[in-house]
């Protein structure tokens, strides 16, 4: 019988094949979100390790090897049957479901649609099982074979049986591209874990990562390193709407084409298209016209406020507030990006290790807000700070206001005064006297030498502009260690047109992508550590002519610093007390601590604690005075630590010294040179020193590799 056009159809219920074909199209439109479902399945089995391989765009051949909890034997069967599942027991159950599969369909619908084999051991199994899969239902037994714990899953000639949608898709070429992403989008998301993915026969990898690497080591893998150095960390917790915001965004200083949103809902890849949208809007301010940013964002919304189960392919989240939770993270977002910019903020943000508040001379550049201990919400932003001339800011601005001290007989370092034509970054000149004494070095004991601290031209007058010192700091970076880089210190000069001063502080980098400053301070701490981890091993440091220890104690006594009062009796008694006292003692210390006290109470050689380093001789009498009042030489172990503590402050580098410009030829490249090579290899920074300011972040690495482009 035929059917004439105007007569109505007869309804009849469709094959179960075909129904469960139509279903499986559904979710699986092409082989990347096979293998989205797939890996997912992987990561719900608690896998560390994903292998993905496959074959013509994942058309021909689909391998995914996890090392997973794998599927009980006696569940096999029905693995592939459509709404199986370990994962969801009741309809409640949706509204907590932390698992990514929920409806047993990812597995059904690619069995109806492939040929489906899975190799699968779980734990406590004695061996691995293999089964082959056609429109859910296996095709025998589970088969007994070898195997390691975990499943794997290999997925056949896709839609052979659905020739429209074969036709439909792309190239091989172009699937593979969409299989990269997605697998590499979930390593992102996955660090800690390690997933790859390749083409078959090939032995290297697309993308590889690791399970020691970091989420940013993983965005260099996958996206490249130009934009893992502009990455700013992104984080917030909002209690009123319930959610969680991780991830990294690009900075204003990178742009693509193409924006590229990583967006991860409860750790599901997804795609959202208004908060795209809203994100986008933030960056124009600041991105060049047409152009894009990165953001990798895990949204973690409470799950009662999700709606997961809105469409097979579950691309789509919708949840509730969702434009609250949008303007929230575009609020955030926008923060971050304000204040991450660095390189052009830090002035704002920053002062001077070591400089107490009431130190700290505001420069005169209006540039600059107040460093010293700001209020937060006074903080310029970078989009309100005018850039007019680069001279208007200066390295000097780092610098600690010189105190005003009568000129010095020594003009050594006169002859640069003034002197616009002076090369602009001097600083890393080798002083003109060679600088390397012997280990056993005689050291002129030239007590009223040292004392005299000439005073050059101030550093006002410096026209350089202080991207030059940065760049001439980025060229001298050196890096210590790789994974466990502590730190990555540079020296780094003051720039002055007349002068070359010193920055009181060198630039290091603490783990890979924070720049620091460390400021001297920390040779005291180095001085110290290597007193007690080198105690009992120092090399000698002669003197030329032995001091009195007498004389010295007399010098400390009569200086203010010691605090002596008539109280304390008449300062010869006491001088010649702390002599006596001293050279009693003259076995321990030479053998402990490499000071040596001769029979007639003259000191004659002082610890060598770094190779071509002495201390500067002002500060001994009151090193002397202080050995004998300061230290506990009843306890061993305080003894050590008092004597470690006194010696380190004595050798410590002190700002008034460097800045001398007639000692500091040999005080610069000492620092640089001696100082700072040795914080970089024996120096491990305490604790403390990131609260108490010895080392203080001022900048994102990336960021100052802006500054050396900018110049
Ligand atoms: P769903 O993930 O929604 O539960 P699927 O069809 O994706 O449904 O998977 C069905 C079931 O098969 C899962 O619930 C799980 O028990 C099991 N399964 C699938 N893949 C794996 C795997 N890689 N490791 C362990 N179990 C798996
Ligand atoms: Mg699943």
């Amino acid at each position: 019988m035929t059917l004439s056009a105007d007569m109505a159809g007869v309804i009849r219920r469709l094959d179960e094949t075909v129904v469960n074909r139509i279903a499986a199209g559904e979710v699986i439109q092409r082989p990347a979100n096979a293998i989205k479902e797939m890996l997912e399945n992987c990561l719900d089995a608690k896998s560390t390790n994903v292998q993905v391989t496959v074959k013509e765009g994942g058309l021909k051949l689909i391998q995914i090897q996890d090392n997973g909890t794998g599927i009980r034997k006696e569940d096999m069967d029905i693995v592939c049957e459509r709404f199986t599942t370990s994962k969801l027991q009741s309809f409640e159950d949706l509204s907590a479901i932390s698992t990514y599969g929920f409806r047993g369909e990812a597995l059904a619908s690619i069995s109806h649609v492939a040929h489906v084999t899975i190799t699968t051991k779980t734990k406590d199994a004695k061996c691995a099982y293999r089964a082959n899969y056609s429109d859910g239902k296996p095709k025998g037994p589970p088969k007994p074979c070898a195997g390691n714990q975990g499943t794997q899953i290999l997925v056949e000639d896709l839609f052979y049986n659905v020739s429209t949608r074969r036709k439909a898709l792309k190239s091989p070429g172009e699937e593979y591209a969409r299989i990269v992403e997605v697998v590499s989008r979930y390593a992102i998301h996955n660090s800690g874990k390690s997933l790859s993915v390749k083409k078959q026969g090939e032995t290297v990898a697309d993308v590889r990562t690791l399970p020691d690497a970091s989420v940013v080591d993983n965005i260099r893998g996958v996206f490249g390193n130009a934009v893992s150095r502009e990455l700013i960390e992104v984080g917030c917790e909002d209690t009123k709407f319930a959610f969680k915001l991780k991830g990294y965004i690009s900075n204003a200083n990178y742009s693509v084409k193409k924006c590229i949103l990583v967006l991860f809902i409860n750790h599901r890849l997804v795609e959202s298209g208004a908060l795209k949208k809203a994100l986008e809007t933030v960056y124009a301010a600041y991105l060049p016209k047409n152009t894009h940013p990165f953001l990798y964002l895990s949204l973690e919304i409470a799950p009662h406020n999700i709606d997961v189960n809105v469409h097979p392919t579950k691309h789509e989240v919708h949840f509730l507030h969702e434009d609250s939770i949008i303007e929230s993270v575009q609020k955030h977002v926008e923060s971050k990006l304000l204040g991450s910019n660095s390189s052009r903020t830090y002035f704002t943000q920053t002062m001077l290790p070591g400089l107490s508040v009431s130190e700290v001379k505001p420069p005169s550049s209006s540039a600059r807000g107040d460093a010293a201990g700001a209020d937060p919400s006074d903080r310029v932003y970078a989009h309100q700070m005018v850039r007019t001339d680069c001279r208007a800011q200066k390295l000097d601005a780092f610098l600690q206001p010189r105190e005003k001290t009568a000129p010095g007989p020594s003009g050594a370092g006169g002859a640069s005064s003034g002197d616009a034509a002076e090369p602009l970054v001097c600083g890393l000149r080798q002083p003109p006297v060679d600088p390397h004494p012997a280990p056993h070095q005689a050291l002129p004991a030239q007590l009223h030498q040292a004392q005299v601290r000439p005073q050059h031209a101030n550093s006002h007058d410096s026209s350089t502009c202080w991207c030059v010192g940065f760049l001439k700091m980025l060229c001298c970076f050196s890096c210590v260690g790789s994974s466990t880089c502590r730190f990555v210190l540079c020296f780094f000069c003051c720039v002055g047109s007349s002068t070359c001063r010193f920055v009181l502080c060198c630039f290091c980098c603490v783990g890979s992508s924070s720049c620091c400053v460390v400021s001297l301070c920390c040779s005291q701490e180095l001085f110290r550590q290597i007193l007690i981890y080198d105690f009992g091993n120092f090399g000698v440091l002669r003197l030329s002519s032995p001091a009195p220890l007498y004389d010295l104690a007399m010098l400390a006594l009569e200086s203010e610093e010691s605090g002596w009062t008539e109280e304390d009796g008449p300062r010869e008694g006491l001088a010649q007390y702390i002599t006596d006292f001293l050279r009693n003692k003259h076995e321990m210390l030479e053998d402990y601590f490499s000071l040596e006290i001769d029979q007639d109470g003259n000191l004659t050689g002082l610890p060598l604690l770094l190779d071509h380093y002495s201390p500067v001789m002002e500060g001994l009498p009151m090193f002397i005075l202080r050995l004998a009042t300061e230290v506990n030489w009843d306890d061993e172990k305080e003894c050590f630590g008092d004597f470690a503590k006194e010696c380190s402050q004595f050798y410590a580098i002190r700002k008034q010294f460097i800045l001398d410009e007639g000692e500091g030829g040999s005080w610069r490249w000492k620092v640089e040179h001696v100082v700072f090579k040795a914080l970089r290899s024996l120096f491990s920074p305490p604790k403390s020193f990131s609260e108490d300011g010895s080392v203080l972040q001022i900048a994102n690495l990336p960021d100052l590799y802006k500054v050396f482009e900018r110049c």
